[in-house]
């Protein structure tokens, strides 16, 4: 779509939107391009608008429907989100693959490795709110995976 600034013989000035330039020039040709002031049909190409519409003559234009624009504090917000996001995918992934997954048996596996009845490694697992509770009132050290976007669903 493009927008022309225009203006008929009676100096009236409008805007009007054209799939092309070359439709405008069609469509000038034929007189169907006329002032919506007086109907005149011989119009022409007024100085190019700038993309703000004129007071006044906004009822020549066609509808401008605004595409939905975040401010751009949000986008800075979502910005940062999507940068935190990253990071803490990269972060997990790395425990992921350096470590090992032990599923449910989480809480377990951690127990025998603080007691040391298997040898010490990297693992990670699920673990209930309540038998992580139970771990940490044994002294046993670990934090939770962090929470992705995708893990909510
Ligand atoms: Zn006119």
């Amino acid at each position: 779509m493009i927008r022309y600034r225009l203006k008929c013989d009676k100096r009236h000035e409008f805007d009007a939107w054209f799939a092309s330039s070359a439709a405008y020039d069609r469509q000038r040709k034929r007189s169907l391009v006329q002032c919506p002031r007086c109907g005149s049909g011989k119009v022409e190409k007024a100085l190019m608008a700038p993309n703000v519409a004129k007071k006044g003559n906004r009822k020549a234009a066609k509808p401008q429907q605004p595409e939905p624009q975040l401010s751009p504090v949000d986008t800075q917000r979502v910005a940062a989100h999507g940068e935190l996001v990253q990071a803490m995918r990269k972060l997990r992934s790395e425990i992921e693959s350096k470590s090992e997954n032990v599923g449910s048996r989480f809480p377990e596996e951690a127990r025998k490795i603080h007691y040391e009845e298997t040898p010490a490694r990297g693992i990670h697992g699920e673990a209930t709110r309540e038998e992580a509770r139970a771990l940490r009132e044994e002294g046993i050290e670990f934090f939770p995976l962090p929470i992705l976007p995708e893990d909510q669903n």
